[in-house]
């Protein structure tokens, strides 16, 4: 299990949450078997997608990080409940690039450094709210900061980041997002910037042992923080025969009585899990049925 914990300043003007997001990560690697700079990828955004999803109010809310840059990862799409729990999808799992001028995994040599970043809530509204900007880094923790500042207008420093063994396992992987609620002043900006700045990356920080309350202290260190809450996490998927018969059905009848037809069974992956379906020709014909 992943742990998350959010904290707030004393004074209520900044809310931080944190994350030992390394279980999720680890899970999202053994799932799509990515190469080191996709895993470090994936990892982050669906720590993103975590902090993201335990700020959602309602029980039944989700929210969807689709990530698309022109790299050679194409599209990855992470998905959070409201209790943080994320699955993510990428479209080419294995990507090998040289590391970049630091030493690190090349992340935005992977994702690429134009695109777009969409977020789509669905908090139990007719429509779902979906905001877009443009990548502006293709490290991705950079554009979830740029997605707060301009379609949400909320002051955001987010921080992510995933650590690999050789062996590809993931060593160790952890996110912060803090927030100024309105209100803040520019000495509590100042302040928190130093904080911020004076940080190292989050994974080494998790990689020494750091526990996500200490995170947040370090974060909110001089402005008296309070824990709000805390809770685990894991990496975890809600599909279910019925929805993957949702998608197929969608596929229309004709392309369904040509599958029934074609092969005695049809085997349906689940993207973000792997987890197989399997259909008889019977299974498809009745669906085609139903597509009508
Ligand atoms: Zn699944």
């Amino acid at each position: 299990m992943s742990k998350i914990v959010r904290a707030i300043s004393a004074n209520g003007g900044i809310v931080c949450t944190a994350i030992d997001s390394t279980s999720i990560a680890a899970k999202a690697e053994q799932v799509h078997k990515t190469s080191a700079v996709v895993t470090a990828a994936i990892g982050r955004l669906a720590t993103a997608a975590s902090m993201m999803g335990c700020a959602l109010k309602g029980e039944e809310d989700s929210i969807t990080i689709r990530l698309a840059g022109n790299g050679p990862v194409g599209s990855i799409i992470a998905v959070s409940d409201s209790q943080g729990n994320p699955r993510v999808y990428v479209q080419n799992p294995i990507v090998e690039l040289p590391l970049n001028q630091y030493g690190k995994l090349d992340v935005k040599g992977a994702v690429g450094t134009s695109g777009n970043l969409q977020v789509i809530k669905d908090i139990g509204l007719k429509e779902p709210y979906i905001g877009q900007i443009p990548i502006v880094s293709g490290e991705i923790a950079e554009d979830i900061t740029s997605y707060f500042a301009i379609s949400e207008q909320i002051p955001t420093v987010c921080g992510l980041g995933v650590l690999v063994n050789p062996d590809l396992t993931v060593k160790a992987a952890g996110g912060y997002l803090v927030q100024l609620l309105p209100g803040a002043t520019d000495e509590e900006i100042d302040h928190l910037e130093k904080n911020v700045n004076g940080l190292p990356a989050i994974s080494a920080l998790i990689a020494e042992g750091a526990t996500p309350e200490q995170v947040c202290f370090k974060v909110l260190e001089g402005f008296e923080p309070n824990i709000l809450d805390e809770s685990h996490v894991e990496y975890r998927c809600n599909c279910s025969k019925e929805r993957i018969e949702r998608a197929l059905i969608s596929l229309g009848g004709k392309e369904l009585g040509d599958m029934a037809t074609e092969q005695p069974t049809t085997e349906v992956a689940c993207h973000f899990c792997n987890k197989k379906y399997v259909f008889t020709s019977k299974d498809i014909q009745d669906l085609a049925l139903n597509s009508l």
